[in-house]
């Protein structure tokens, strides 16, 4: 995906530059801060060339003292300028919008073409384990990448764990535009983004929650973003925000090559003997208690395997998909990926379900009373081992059981399932994205027939 661009003249350096933690929920985005350097770099456009998109790295959705959706943003660039220039350029951005006393920035620039393992590495745990401080800055002092930090600094973890995550694989993009004044409320006509998920879905993604009547592509908070168009190509996002030009309160947009929607941090392998807080993952188990619903409409069961036992969780915000694990019968064999809650002195670990895929479900029985071979009325059991009679005509038999109708499940063997789509995380894999295969995927039939007619991508694995 990196292009390069050599520069005959002048000799030119390759910089990765990464930034995190510079917001706080009273305001600013890191992607907005971004937003701002990409603009302060491409004024001298004769010295510094973008060589990628400005990458939306997203982190393991399950640390506690994130923002909003664990972002880290990454700049790879080539240009004149010295690493000193880079440095004190992106130091000032960092200066200027970092001004929130909860955001404990972290600036991190490597200048070379290619990562260092120990950084990719890195960057692969920092997808669904929690990361030490202390590693990180061993790691840059050992490598000689130059660092920045303010308040704890705790922004140089994900600062270089973006670095190391080149998105070599499966990608997403999103265009983030942003207002001019967080004080004018954001006010989109919400049936010109119903029209233009309709008109560019599968393209575009999770722009509209159908189920829930409920836009996606708008946050709620006091930070600059207006809005994110999220999808599989530039031009297929660039193409869905112009469906809703015009936009009041529009300061620019900038398209992000990112990892959402990719499901990257379920890849790890959860191990229930040796459960850490905070981690993603994935694990295979048997049902070993029936599911049942607690107060505020959460849905607990609980999963055992070779390594040990734990209680799975679908929360009330999850939706439809409550009913889907509520359907989970004792024995059945499941393959669930989330996130580990952290014990506590009132309840111990749960995992916090983002999927299902039901692997083998038990087979379920009713058993009635039989019917009567001489008249076909009913007949009522006589005591233990005593036989039936026959209500109706008073026949009377030892030699007759009860008889067992095998009751059909609701849930599909190997079939995926996911929380409603207002319940993603920026990393879900939402169903459009997964090609028929392995995984058959569970969608309503509107839904279904869009998919067909709209089917102008193929999705990536
Ligand atoms: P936004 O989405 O608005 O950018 P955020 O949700 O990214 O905000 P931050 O304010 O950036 O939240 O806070 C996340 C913090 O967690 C950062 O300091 C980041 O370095 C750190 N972090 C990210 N991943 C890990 C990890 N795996 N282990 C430890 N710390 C991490």
């Amino acid at each position: 995906m990196i292009r390069k661009f050599i520069c005959p003249k002048a000799q030119t350096q390759i910089f990765h530059i990464g930034l995190d933690d510079t917001d706080s929920s009273e305001g600013m985005c890191t992607t907005f801060l971004t937003f701002n350097l990409v603009s302060r770099f491409l004024k001298d456009k004769n010295k510094t060339r973008l060589i990628d998109y400005p990458n939306l790295i997203r982190l393991n959705p399950n640390i506690p003292w994130k923002t909003r959706g664990n972002a880290s943003l990454v700049l790879r660039i080539e240009s004149e300028l010295t690493m000193a220039e880079v440095f004190r350029m992106c130091k000032n951005m960092v200066d200027r919008f970092a001004t929130s006393k909860h955001a404990n920035a972290g600036l991190a620039i490597f200048e070379g073409e290619k990562i260092p393992d120990t950084v990719r590495e890195f960057s692969r745990r920092a997808l669904f384990k929690v990361q030490s401080l202390s590693e990180a800055i061993s790691i840059m002092d050992k490598i000689g990448i130059r660092y920045y930090g303010l308040r704890k600094r705790q922004g140089l973890v994900g600062a270089l764990a973006g670095i190391g995550n080149e998105l070599k694989h499966d990608h997403t993009f999103e265009l983030i535009a942003y207002r001019k004044s967080c004080k004018v409320k954001r006010s989109i006509d919400k049936s010109k983004i119903i029209k233009m998920d309709y008109k560019t879905r599968p393209s575009t993604y999770n722009s509209y929650d159908e189920e829930n009547n409920r836009v996606l592509i708008t946050p709620h908070g006091p930070d600059p973003v207006l809005l994110g168009i999220r999808g599989e190509t530039p031009r297929a996002v660039k193409q869905a925000f112009d469906l809703i030009l015009p936009l009041k309160n529009l300061l620019g947009y900038m398209i992000f090559r990112s990892n959402q929607g990719t499901g990257e941090h379920l890849q790890n392998v959860i191990d229930l003997s040796k459960l850490k807080a905070y981690t993603s993952g994935k694990l295979k188990g048997t049902v070993s208690t029936r599911p049942h619903i607690e107060r505020g409409g959460h849905v607990f069961f609980e999963l055992k395997n070779e390594q040990g036992r734990i209680p799975c969780a679908a929360y009330e915000p999850t939706g439809n998909f409550r009913m889907k694990v509520m359907s989970l019968s004792e024995g059945d064999l499941v393959e669930v990926g989330g996130g580990i809650r952290k014990k506590t002195s009132r309840h111990q670990s749960v995992l916090n379900l983002e999927y299902l895929i039901p692997r083998k479900l038990v087979s379920l029985w009713i058993e009635k009373n039989p019917i009567c071979p001489k008249c076909f009325g009913k007949m009522n059991s006589e005591g233990r081992n005593q036989g039936f009679k026959c209500k109706k005509c008073a026949f009377t038999s030892k030699f007759i059981s009860k008889s067992r109708t095998e009751v059909g499940r609701e849930l599909t063997q190997n079939r995926l399932y996911l929380p409603d789509m207002k319940a993603h995380r920026h990393l879900t894999k939402p169903l459009q994205r997964y090609v028929h295969g392995k995984l058959q995927v569970e969608i309503g039939r509107t839904e279904q027939e869009r998919l067909v007619r709209d089917w102008i991508l193929t999705p990536k694995n």
